[in-house]
């Protein structure tokens, strides 16, 4: 059953083939016989069988939602009702949400059946998922290789079959970026697309929720119980949600691919390049026209974000003050000892070094030279994609420069652990929607082709996505130890 896709999944429900119990011991059990992973942070056996027996009973009684009684699992940085809620962090280790998430009760309403909470980076602050307090994730392909992060857990669970869709956050690259390490399909939606209500804030004008599947058929499935405006967050956008599964089998003829010089220049792995190059030849097959566009201000993306990000991070995590909840050190001596040891103890090294740059930017006297400067260089960044997305439907490029890196191989350096998302991190500041799917492989491991939307055109993403996975099967290789 694990190899099945939940599109799959769902005509087995339908057809009686199994039930949503037997689908749920299933995949419970692959969970624990591949515990070494270090996926999830917590499993929620007991109320994922509940739900699956009501599931069950709803088939019976002729449910036709698509979700119902498929087993999923959420990144742990969604707050769930009376389950762990830790988001990567000692801070939060011992919190038990009060609520759901809007995009949890969404799965709930839909009949899913959620296994459990998923591994990330310490609040979604990295690229390998090796800022965990719960430790590093493994890569199934090579389980020395990192994830991706930080939605590692995410990335790694589905690539290694233990559920067959998941959620991820990406603020400068987490689904996409994972999703191309791991051999998997990602899709970091318009920000506004889908509600950030109940999840833990990162970075707020940046960070948008979105789908981890097998396939683009799936993530249109995922996406479709995910989307849409919510009244508890003000920045979720009243736009109605279109019926992404009728989209995606419209045929590609005439669709105009723009391909960015400035993504194909120096850094980037010539095998990836090469990978790119036949996608996008795949793709002229399909009745797609190329061009070449350019998008000048790319190389300020980095730079522009790591004062936006830690910026919004520091006023985001001052919430974690040892008070009203999360970790409290022992003993203190007075509230300013309370507030300092509390933070002190409760954060790890990426986290309090983001908050102190984010601090640092924010003061007075630095407000103008750096986050005002920031946010210029980030108009700019969109006046780019605006600019080439008026010429052409779609922009595709790689996600990422190289192939998954070894385990501790860039913790000791975090520029270089900045510019893996050298890809990825313009399309957020532009808060443009994206899709990584899986492309090709460069020494055995996975690589991920970018494509770029107009603002809320997720349906055409899936559309031109599901179409390539038509004509291909990279995104059905297993990786060994794991079919
Ligand atoms: N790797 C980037 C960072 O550390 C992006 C993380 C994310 O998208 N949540 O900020």
């Amino acid at each position: 059953m694990h190899t099945k896709t939940i599109a799959e999944l769902a005509r087995g429900l339908r057809s009686g083939e199994f039930s949503s119990v037997e689908l749920t011991w299933n995949f419970l059990d692959r969970i624990t016989q591949y515990q070494n992973l270090n996926a999830f942070i917590t499993v929620t056996a007991d109320q994922a069988l509940a739900q699956a027996e009501a599931a069950d009973k709803k088939l019976a009684a002729g449910s036709t939602g698509l979700m119902t009684g498929i087993p999923i699992a959420q990144k742990d940085i969604f707050c769930t009702d009376g389950v762990k809620t830790s988001c990567g962090s000692k801070m939060l280790d011992n919190f038990i949400a009060p609520y759901d998430a809007t995009v949890v009760t969404k799965f709930n309403d839909a009949g899913a059946v959620m296994l459990g909470k998923l591994n990330m980076d310490e609040f979604a602050m990295g690229s390998s998922n090796e800022t965990s307090f719960y430790g590093p994730v493994l890569n199934p392909w090579d389980t020395n290789a990192v994830p991706g992060g930080s939605s590692g857990g995410s990335a790694a669970a589905v690539a290694a079959r233990l559920v067959p869709g998941v959620t991820g956050t990406d603020t400068g690259g987490s689904i996409r970026q994972p999703a191309a390490l791991c051999g998997i399909t990602g899709l970091k939606p318009t920000y506004g697309r889908v509600s950030r209500y109940g999840m833990i804030a990162y970075a707020s004008s940046l960070d948008q929720g979105g789908p981890m599947t097998r396939t683009a058929e799936d993530a249109a499935i995922l996406l479709q119980t995910m989307a849409g405006f919510d009244e508890k967050d003000s920045t979720s956008v009243d736009k109605p949600v279109p019926d992404y599964l009728a989209s995606i089998t419209q045929k590609l003829d005439g669709l105009t691919i723009g391909l960015p010089k400035e993504f194909f220049g120096e850094g980037l792995d010539a095998g990836i390049a090469a990978i790119i190059e036949s996608a996008v030849d795949e793709y002229r097959r399909l009745g797609a026209t190329v061009k070449e566009v350019s998008m000048p201000n790319l190389k300020y993306a980095i730079p522009a974000y790591y004062i936006i990000a830690p910026a919004e991070c520091s006023a985001n995590l001052s919430r974690f003050d040892g008070v009203r909840f999360g970790y409290r050190c022992e003993n203190p001596a007075d509230l300013t000892d309370l507030y300092t040891r509390s933070r002190g103890e409760g954060f790890g090294k990426e986290v309090k070094r983001r908050i102190l740059i984010g601090t640092y930017a924010l003061s007075a006297g630095y407000y103008d030279a750096y986050y005002l400067k920031a946010q210029k260089v980030r108009r700019l960044i969109s006046e780019d994609f605006k600019k080439a997305l008026s010429d052409v439907d779609v922009i595709m490029g790689p996600v990422t420069p190289s192939t998954a890196f070894g385990l501790g191989e860039k913790t000791g350096d975090p520029i270089q652990m900045y510019l893996s998302d050298i890809y990825t991190i313009a399309i957020n500041l532009a808060g443009l929607p994206a899709i990584s799917i899986p492309a090709g492989f460069l020494n055995a491991m996975p690589v991920g082709l970018q494509i770029i939307g107009q603002y809320f055109a997720e349906d055409r993403l899936l559309n031109v996505a599901h179409q390539y996975q038509q004509v291909t099967d990279w995104h059905q290789r297993s990786p060994k130890g794991f079919e």
